[in-house]
Parts: structure tokens; C-alpha cells; sequence
């Protein structure tokens, strides 16, 4: 994959999009007609829809709405760039050819205007919850990805909605801590990386970090999730700044 080195992108994550949220997904819609078309890139941090069954289930209404929406975009000249989460994991190429976006590995290394950038969604950093990590790292297994996707999508859809209670029902009873991510494995993926800038989502803790790993100045960006009115950071020449799009039309 060539290196991404937009002048400017907008980044996005945790719209944890689903019928049951309408206005999240007007807003999104609105915000893609609006503020999307201002930058080269626009970049999904995961966690764009509330679950993902399988590419067989891209026709399902609010599926073929957002996919409408991202070609739009793509057609106005913005490249989308989509980095799955825990929630939206099992996106593949159909959806991705279809809706004219990209698909990108967790982390991925782009370059805005001089400045390195390392984008994940976040997930892969909370290793303080190791029932987390062993669950994410059976899922994110091509095997039982195979398996999973060979079942009947109803029967996929029914597996997941059970396993969202299961997780709603363990983050009762979790410390708020481990639920954050951990800071020797922040540290540890900005030194693998050679200390870029660092940017997720996945928290719902959205804040700017200056941090020092190894004696470097680092800093750390992390996305609002979309609860409130449409958050998003813009990165071009001049920094990163967080912003909102107040109102859908
Ligand atoms: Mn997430």
C-alpha cells in the first residue's frame, strides 16, 4: 500500500451507527454533504456501524444508505480511508468496493503536511482487560472468521446481539481503568514506530495527550465517540484541532 500523504484529513470513529439511532445517522449523512468535503481524506477510525454481521448483510437499509453517502463522497474527490474496530471487524472488501472507500491495517502510518501520524482504533491499547484481549484475539482470527461468516447471517446476527449483552453486562462490573488504554502499550507502539503523533478512538475519552516516551515529546489525539453533535479532528498545515458539525440539515 503506497504511503498516505494527504494535505489535509478529517478523522472520525465510534458513530456506533444502527437503526435504533436515527439521528446519529442524519447527522452523519449531513456531516458527509458538509464539513467531509472540505479535505482530501476523510479517515473511519472503526467502529463506524454498531455491528457487522458479514458483507452479505451490506442491502439492509441503513447499510446501502451509508454506503450511498461514502460513494458520494468518493465521487466528489475525497478519499476514504476505513480502519475496522471491535464492533465493525468483519467489514471486507465487498462493502469497501461498493461504497469506494479503503480498508487499512490496525495501526496504520500516514503523513499530513510533514507530520507522521499513526492511526488505530484504540481496542488493541486496552490490555489492562485480558478477558478483552483473549476475546479479540479469537475474533480477529481468519480461521474463525470463516467459520463465523459460513453460518447463516441470521444466525450471525442472532451470535452477536447475544455477545453485545454478554460485553454490556461485563462493563457493569469492570474497573473504569481497564477500559482505558495502557500506557506501556501506547508507549511501547510509538517506540515500534519511531514516535509518530498518535490518534484512536475506541475510549469514548476524547482528549489531546502530551506525553514523553524514551525522553521524545509525544502526543496523543483521541476521538469523541457520536453521542454528541458529530465530533471529528481536522489535521492539515497549520495542527490538529477538534471540531464539531453542530447541526444536520
Ligand atoms: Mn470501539
Amino acid at each position: 500500500m503506497r504511503k498516505q500523504r494527504p494535505a489535509s484529513a478529517l478523522f472520525i470513529s465510534d458513530l456506533h451507527l444502527s437503526d435504533a439511532q436515527p439521528a446519529t445517522l442524519r447527522v452523519f449523512l449531513s456531516f458527509l454533504r458538509g464539513p467531509a468535503r472540505s479535505a482530501e481524506a476523510l479517515y473511519i477510525l472503526g467502529d463506524l456501524f454498531e455491528y457487522w454481521a458479514g458483507d452479505d448483510d451490506r442491502d439492509a437499509p441503513l447499510h446501502r444508505t451509508v454506503q450511498d453517502a461514502l460513494t458520494d463522497l468518493s465521487r466528489a474527490g475525497v478519499s476514504i480511508y476505513f480502519l475496522a474496530g471491535n464492533r465493525d471487524f468483519l467489514v471486507g472488501d465487498a462493502f469497501a468496493h461498493a461504497a469506494q472507500i479503503e480498508l487499512l491495517p490496525d495501526p496504520t502510518l500516514i503523513e499530513i503536511a510533514g507530520q507522521r501520524v499513526l492511526l488505530t482504533h484504540g481496542d488493541a491499547l486496552c490490555t489492562d482487560d485480558q478477558a478483552y484481549q483473549a476475546y479479540r484475539k479469537q475474533v480477529r482470527d481468519p480461521a474463525w472468521q470463516s467459520a463465523f461468516l459460513g453460518r447463516p447471517l441470521g444466525e450471525r446476527k442472532q451470535i452477536i446481539e447475544s455477545l453485545r449483552e454478554q460485553s454490556e453486562a461485563a462493563k457493569q462490573v469492570k474497573a473504569t481503568e481497564i477500559m482505558d488504554v495502557n500506557p506501556s502499550a501506547v508507549a511501547a507502539l510509538l517506540r515500534e514506530h519511531a514516535y509518530p503523533a498518535l490518534l484512536h478512538g475506541h475510549t469514548h475519552r476524547p482528549a489531546h495527550h502530551r506525553l514523553q516516551v524514551d525522553g521524545r515529546d509525544c502526543e496523543r489525539w483521541v476521538l469523541e465517540d457520536w453521542h454528541n453533535d458529530a465530533p471529528y479532528i481536522r489535521w492539515d498545515e497549520s495542527g490538529a484541532r477538534m471540531l464539531r458539525h453542530a447541526h444536520g440539515d
